[in-house]
């Protein structure tokens, strides 16, 4: 009797000592990122000026992204292709695919990361109509979506590195996403004249996805992404596993469970041509007419819009997913 009442005594203390430990490492462990390093990659982004589509900044900007994603240790392609405009011109297209996989995974369903990397050629959301022909800046809108996958796709190098990388995940840099018809043409509307890059894509994808995430506006500080009514469709299970992961992280005020109109943006055409389900992490703001912020397609889409803190939690809720 005594003897076993010190054994059970022993494997009390030792269960003890075991879930309080689990319960230490469950607590502290939060998914590495670092929204410095997502910061700096959208400064760098806005130190080419606008990404219009055939300007010079817009192919500069192009090769330092690859060049950037290879240093990282991805193999990364550029797909080339052409899509009709809204006037129905040929537009040129250059998606940026940057694999991170190894020899051991590389037969595993992959997991896709995307957003756009051009800029919108008008701000046609301007209340002035003469600034409707200016370039969007594109800090939000284009380049924090960017700059949140270039500092994971650094994570990704690293659990390259030190042979952690379980899971194949591609960043596809869509380009060409922001040219849809503009608020002042008065010609026949065409439709999906919007993403653009991501119809390419997904018409000639032949990998595995298990799934996606698109990431779009996601710098703001004063973001709110509720959930986007696409997904819901497509990726239901998808979009719970990552709202719920947020709230998990103490990220629920961003990531409400207010449930959004749908959005014409790259997981559309990723979801419809391609059927992989994919999920947008998107800021749309309900109390605005637009749906959207209020420096959405206009001059003020700026670095003063960018904040760290935001970057940091949809980092990480994204990093947590992978
Ligand atoms: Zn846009």
């Amino acid at each position: 009797m005594r003897k076993k009442n010190i054994v059970e005594l022993v494997l009390l203390v030792l269960l003890v000592v075991l879930v309080s430990c689990n319960k230490q490492t469950a607590t502290e462990e939060r998914p590495s990122f670092n929204s410095d390093s997502a910061y700096a990659y959208i400064e760098g982004q806005m130190a080419f000026g606008p990404r219009v589509p055939n300007s010079k900044a817009h192919n500069d900007c192009a090769v330092w992204l690859i060049q950037q994603l290879r240093a990282k240790g991805a193999k990364v392609e550029l797909q080339r292709g052409q899509m009709p405009d809204y006037r129905g011109n040929m537009q040129q297209i250059y998606n940026i695919i940057a694999h991170f996989s190894t020899p051991e995974i590389a037969n595993r369903p992959r997991i896709l990361l995307g957003a756009h990397y051009d800029t919108r050629p008008w701000c046609d959301e301007e209340a002035d109509y003469a600034d409707r022909y200016y370039n969007v800046p594109g800090a939000n809108d284009g380049a924090s979506g960017v700059g949140v996958l270039m500092e994971i796709g650094r994570q990704l190098g690293q659990r390259i590195a030190d042979s952690t990388l379980r899971t194949p995940v591609d960043i596809v840099l869509f380009d060409v996403e922001d040219m849809g018809t503009p608020r002042f043409y008065t010609g026949m509307e065409r439709e999906d004249t919007w993403c653009l890059g991501s119809q390419l894509w997904a018409k000639n994808n032949t990998l595995p996805y298990r799934f996606g995430i698109v990431l779009d506006m996601v710098g703001a500080p004063d973001a709110s992404f509720p959930r986007e009514l696409y997904s819901t469709q497509y990726a239901q299970n998808y979009q719970q596993q990552i709202w719920r992961a947020a709230e998990k992280l103490g990220y629920g005020a961003l990531f409400s469970q207010q449930q959004s109109y749908p959005i014409t943006d790259d997981h559309y055409y990723v979801n419809y041509i391609a059927g992989i389900p994919c999920v947008d992490i998107i800021h749309y703001d309900i109390s605005n007419g637009t749906g959207f912020a209020s420096w959405w397609h206009t001059r003020n889409d700026d670095m003063s819009n960018i904040s760290r803190s935001t970057l940091q939690a949809v980092g990480e809720v994204v990093m947590s997913q992978l």
